[in-house]
């Protein structure tokens, strides 16, 4: 008998009726023969609203108290889940994340997991219990202290968890129906793949696409734990993100995970399933993702002499800054001053600002400008390595579309430019018709949450 780790984002189970939906998809994946554990986030958009309550009383609430407060959107809808499930007549039993063992360092609002002991987990299994698991919280070792694994940390549970007791698979059930090659959100057109790479999908993760956490799938593949990707609302099999494709992935898919043929929203949908689980060669093109968190800063009339980039980047560096993106400009001759542009998270461009304008004293460049309406667009493939036609198709495929790039960065599996922050709809469009990533059918639905 398998072990099966499901989690269940907010919009998932956002009201009563959710909770409902989600609790008989358990109990059918139990009635299949698996044991079950399930990670559950907060119903609907509460986080935000405990974030909005504690700003109002307090206003840099952050640490112990802050994560105490977060932590209990989680257990509300734990505790509703079993509730929920023991109604359809099977036992489970919620745990917060410290019951679950789930141990983290002691930064508060974005711990970091050191260990899982779920012995409590293994035993309400063994009893013949579903295991509901809070999402997004542990334990630090040190102070025994309540900690939050930062925004979107749910999935991180379900895939520590999934590595701790030796899962078949961690399901992610979201609001869509897996990963698109854009944001369905942005792409009508977008379609939904039945399997990515770890890697490309860790480069779509950085690069911007929401549908899983950077960390998420960086815990995944160290511990080499399949990811399903799939939506709550429709029962279609979603995406599968492993190392290597799986061989028999239809059978996989639907032996781990069965249709429950009682909910009437399903059979419809499983009709148009099979179309998209014909064996395919890995494609060169994954998808195309965009990021508007970004500001970019421009460093105006840098000396062009050996040291100054050092010196502005150490600045940076010291104010505990993640900076993206670099490139320097080709100094006037002239002068021989040149620009350096970067970009970095907007929540940072304030710290970032007064760091440089602190290093103005040594470095004695003329200026600093500071952009907050600029985007992100990138193409990410593995197979763009042997395929030396698609950088030229990116850039025309921009040019068409009337977008001007401003700055531009590549990975072996990636290419990213900036743009107006207004350009980026298009843009996304643009680059992913021309890569001959749209589908004819507009399978890309958004089934709930408000996006916030
Ligand atoms: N409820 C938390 C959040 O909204 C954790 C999660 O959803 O994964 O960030
Ligand atoms: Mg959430």
């Amino acid at each position: 008998m398998g072990l099966v780790v499901q989690k269940y984002g907010g919009s998932s189970v956002a009201d009563a009726e959710g909770i409902k939906r989600v609790a008989r998809r358990i109990v059918d994946t139990k009635k299949g023969g698996h044991q079950v554990v399930v990670v559950v986030s907060a119903m609907g958009d509460t986080t935000d609203e405990l974030i909005d309550l504690a700003e109002q009383v307090s206003p840099i609430p952050a640490g112990r108290e802050f994560d105490m407060l977060l932590t209990a959107g989680e257990r509300i809808s734990m505790a509703l889940l079993a509730m929920a499930i023991k109604n359809l007549g099977h036992e489970a039993q919620s745990f917060t994340g410290s019951q679950a063992g789930v141990i983290t360092d002691s930064v508060h609002n974005k711990a970091r997991i050191i260990d899982v002991t779920p012995g409590r987990i293994r035993t309400a299994l063994d009893e013949g219990n579903i295991a509901i698991v809070a999402g997004f919280q542990g334990v630090s070792q040190d102070k025994k202290d309540i900690t939050t694994l930062g925004r979107g940390g749910s999935d991180t549970t379900a895939v520590a968890l999934a590595a701790a007791l030796d899962a078949e698979v961690c399901e992610i059930y979201t609001d869509v129906d897996g990963v698109f090659t854009a944001d369905p959100r942005v792409v009508k057109k977008a379609r939904k793949m039945d399997w990515i790479a770890f890697e490309d999908m860790l480069e779509l993760a950085s690069s911007g696409s929401k549908v899983l956490l950077h960390r998420c799938v960086e815990y995944a593949r160290r511990y080499n734990i399949p990811i399903h990707v799939r939506s709550s609302f429709s029962g279609l099999p979603g995406t599968w993100v492993s190392s290597e494709r799986p061989a028999g992935l239809a059978q996989l898919t639907s032996r781990l995970a069965p249709h429950p043929a009682s909910h009437p929203a399903s059979q419809s949908a499983s009709e148009s399933a099979s179309q998209g689980d014909s064996p395919v060669e890995q494609a060169i093109i994954s998808g195309v993702s965009h990021d508007t968190s970004e500001a970019k800063i421009t460093v105006v009339g840098v000396p062009d002499k050996p040291g100054e980039a050092a010196t502005i980047f150490r600045a940076v560096a010291d104010a505990e800054i993640n900076i993206d993106m670099i490139v320097q400009n080709v100094s006037a001759a002239a002068t021989a001053l040149t620009d350096i542009s970067f970009t970095l998270p907007k929540s940072e461009g304030h710290k970032a600002m007064e760091a440089l304008t602190r290093a103005q004293k040594v470095i004695a460049f003329d200026s600093l400008r500071y952009d907050d309406q600029i985007g992100k667009i990138s193409l990410v493939g593995a197979g763009m390595k042997t395929n030396p036609g698609v950088t030229a198709t990116f850039f025309e495929a921009l040019s068409n579309a009337g977008v001007n790039i401003e700055l531009i960065s590549t990975s072996e599996i990636r290419i990213s430019v900036v743009t107006r922050a207004d350009d980026v709809n298009p843009a996304v469009q643009a680059v992913h018709s021309a890569f001959g990533l749209d589908s004819d059918s507009d399978e890309a639905v958004v089934y709930g949450g408000t996006g916030r």
